[in-house]
């Protein structure tokens, strides 16, 4: 019976054939590294560009950084058990270095080894920023109310739907789909979008939650990269009557809770506590919206009658009991004034 024995080569200790881990470790180059690597970004809202395509930064700068150096850096296949760490320096205006330090094992073998990364920053207005600057757009939302002026609050809700179907889109990757006008008028909102596809979901959020409906008018403006570019004005009309309006129909008091197509109205009757439908026609007057409403303390309750004090005049009030409503004596409830009728109705 024969043992073979082989030795290193270079070190003279044996080993199971040819270099021994610990020189086989010594003799490979753990890490190499690109001296120098150029990102290029956008001035104005910190976007990347890789390759062609360009997207938001969407991690810390700093985590950025390190994903570049580490990027810009071979490690060698056989290395287990990675621990790299990037500190990074701003060394100049336009440039960050970047010293990679990795510590990994090799062949069984612990190593560590570092090298260093520079970062050149290169500006360039991303694809977004230049659409903007160069007025490009795709649509006009045109926010109106039906025979009335639109409110401050339907201003709101209309410039907050747009701001937040903007960043919703955006964060879903639809750069293009960014606001570049928002403007508020005495007619009403005017928003201009960059894509089609914003201005509809605009349209489509604000119909949603303020009622009404929107019509599209295309309108063809000329050619793109010889693709035939379309402006399209989303014309929205908000109803007449609002959610929360109280009207008076046949000497009752109802409040709007929805607005149907054909000028139908989805109701809730103030005295009876019930849901029921009023045409537009029906409806003889409004006496205002429960937004509105004022705070009355309840002074007392009999089995008919509930006392309110007038917030306006401190007097007390006597109104009929209202079945669907718990009036407490001394708590406060909501009311609204019908000034023609000098009446105080309770909404709840
Ligand atoms: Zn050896
Ligand atoms: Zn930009």
């Amino acid at each position: 019976m024969t043992i073979q024995t082989s030795i290193c080569p270079r070190c003279g200790q044996p080993t199971e054939g040819g270099l021994c881990p610990e020189c086989r470790a010594a003799n490979t180059r753990l890490i190499t590294c690109e001296p120098r690597v150029t990102a290029v970004y956008c001035p104005v809202c910190d976007s990347q560009k890789r390759g062609k395509t360009w997207a938001d930064l969407r991690i810390p700068r700093e985590d950025f950084i390190a994903e570049l150096a580490i990027s810009a850096a071979n490690i060698h296949a056989d290395a287990k058990d990675l621990r790299v760490t990037v500190r990074s320096e701003e060394t100049g205006p336009n440039r960050t270095t970047c010293a990679l330090d990795l510590e990994a094992t090799l062949y069984s073998v612990p190593v560590h080894e570092t090298c260093e990364i520079e970062i050149l920053w290169q500006k360039e207005a991303c694809d977004r920023c230049s659409r903007i600057s160069g007025g490009y757009y795709e649509g006009i939302v045109q926010v109106r109310a039906t025979d009335r002026k639109i409110n401050a609050y339907e201003r709101g809700v209309a410039t907050s739907i747009a701001e937040q179907t903007e960043d919703s889109l955006q964060e879903a990757g639809d750069r293009l789909s960014f606001i570049s006008e928002l403007e508020n008028s005495k007619d009403g909102v005017d928003i201009t979008v960059g894509s089609q596809h914003l201005g509809q979901e605009i349209a489509r959020m604000v119909t949603g939650a303020l009622g009404g409906r929107y019509t599209t008018h295309p309108k063809l403006v000329g050619e793109k990269d010889g693709k035939a570019l379309y402006r399209v004005t989303y014309s929205i009309r908000l109803p007449y009557y609002q959610k929360g309006d109280v009207v008076v129909s046949r000497g009752g008091y109802f409040e709007v809770r929805d607005i149907e197509r054909q000028q139908r109205l989805r109701v809730f009757d103030l005295q009876a506590g019930t849901a029921r439908t009023l045409t537009e026609a029906e409806v003889e007057r409004l006496i205002g919206n429960v937004r509105e409403a004022e705070s009355a303390l309840v002074v007392f309750t009999q089995p008919d009658v509930v006392g309110l004090m007038d917030p306006r005049t401190y007097k007390t009030r006597e109104l009929d009991a209202v079945p669907w409503t718990f009036p407490v004596e001394g708590q406060p409830i909501r009311v609204l004034r019908d000034e023609e009728q000098d009446r105080l109705v309770i909404v709840g």
